[in-house]
């Protein structure tokens, strides 16, 4: 049976090379740091074609430690977009500043960079684009606003990993290695890529208790301990190896949809931009409520939910709620009506199954499936 994303069949393909770098981690005796961990920062700043590359333990951590190091905290507001996964906003609020959300692109799902001027104050320290589902936000308008205002810019690359100059045109960019992601530790992880050195010494000294290089009992800031294990260390730099190769696979397999998809009525298909790169963390269609078959807003992304369910084919909504109507943003004092875009696609998109794994013949299986439901 198909599955939302297999991580099984991944390490099937990679189990002796997987296997031998956890031995050796074993063997080491190092669990915290060492060489592993050293190793696979440099070879993902390299990756990323970024000076600098510090691991930590998961992709919220990157983002909170990242608003940390540029100074951000209570009184300050950082613009971001309300669809998105909840870590976001959560670090954002979690320093102590105001997550203030500018409305998406209703094409890309991304954050709409002509909304973001309007909401600029004398308060705002940051922009915090999400590259969502695998694609670049419109990283050219995002820095002409930074640039022009004098903010910051942390890129939420969580999705995005691999695709072009994600990670490296902000100030500083947000991974994580969370296990279903294009590249997954077998537990927690994530990094921060910059090109600051400043930066980059800071966010040192902030993942661990702002112990001084040369003195570990003397702590220069307060900071946490937000370490990447050796063991996922040695785990990932396997993966990393294998990572343009698998998200060209995902890119590969998200052709197959399109190309299947792309002429039924009422259904649309992930809109590429010209001058990005698409890595497909996610492959989401649209489902409009305008569509023939509907008359309340998610009722058609809803059905074909279900009509697959019942075929044993697996999909998700990313997201069911934007971020301005959860329960624990609610002190910001958003209400419904404030995000038309964002609120639309919470009602509208379905996530396929998609991974570099997943055979042709289940993706026949799906595509067969989709259109059944459209012939009724
Ligand atoms: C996964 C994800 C995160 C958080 O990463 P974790 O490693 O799970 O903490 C943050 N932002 C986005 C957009 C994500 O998809």
């Amino acid at each position: 049976m198909t599955k939302f994303f297999d991580t099984t069949a991944q390490y099937k393909s990679i189990e002796k090379s997987i296997d031998s770098a956890a031995k050796r981690v074993f063997k080491s005796g190092i669990f915290i740091g060492g060489e592993e961990v050293r190793k696979f920062e440099n070879e993902f700043a390299k990756f990323c074609d970024v000076k600098y590359a510090i691991s930590v333990n998961s992709g919220t951590d990157a983002l909170f430690l990242s608003l940390k190091a540029l100074g951000i905290g209570k009184g300050d507001e950082v613009i971001t977009t309300p669809f998105t996964f909840i870590a976001t906003a959560g670090t954002i609020a979690n320093t102590g500043a105001g997550p203030v959300f500018a409305d998406i692109e209703s094409d890309t799902f991304n954050i709409n960079p002509e909304l973001v001027e309007g909401l600029i104050t004398p308060r705002t320290k940051a922009i915090m684009p999400v590259h969502l589902f695998g694609q670049m936000a419109d990283m050219t308008a995002i820095m002409r606003i930074a640039k022009k205002y004098k903010l910051f810019v942390i890129e939420d690359a969580a999705q995005a990993v691999g695709a072009r100059m994600a990670g490296s045109v902000g100030d500083l960019g947000c991974f994580s290695f969370f296990p279903a992601k294009n590249i997954g530790a077998y537990g927690d992880g994530g990094m921060i890529t910059t090109n600051n050195k400043k930066l980059a010494e800071k966010l040192r000294l902030l993942k661990n208790h702002g112990s001084s290089p040369k003195d570990k009992y003397r702590n220069l800031i307060v900071g946490t301990n937000s370490r990447l294990d050796s063991l996922q260390a040695a785990i990932l730099r396997v993966k990393l190896k294998h990572l343009r190769k698998w998200n060209k696979a995902r890119a590969e397999k998200a052709k197959y949809y399109n190309n299947a998809l792309k002429n039924i009525d009422g259904l649309i298909t992930p809109a590429i931009t010209p001058n990005g790169s698409h890595v497909f963390h996610q492959y989401t269609l649209q489902l409009p409520s305008t569509s023939l078959r509907t008359s309340r807003s998610g009722q058609a992304r809803n059905a074909l939910k279900k009509h697959l369910e019942k075929q044993g084919i697996p999909t998700m909504v990313y997201y069911p709620l934007p971020l301005h109507l959860q329960p624990a943003l609610k002190y910001l004092g958003y209400k419904k009506g404030d995000f038309p875009e964002a609120e639309r696609a919470a009602n509208e998109v379905l996530s396929l199954p998609i991974y570099p794994e997943i055979t042709e013949k289940e993706q026949g299986k799906i595509v067969e499936t989709i259109k059944n439901f459209y012939a009724k």
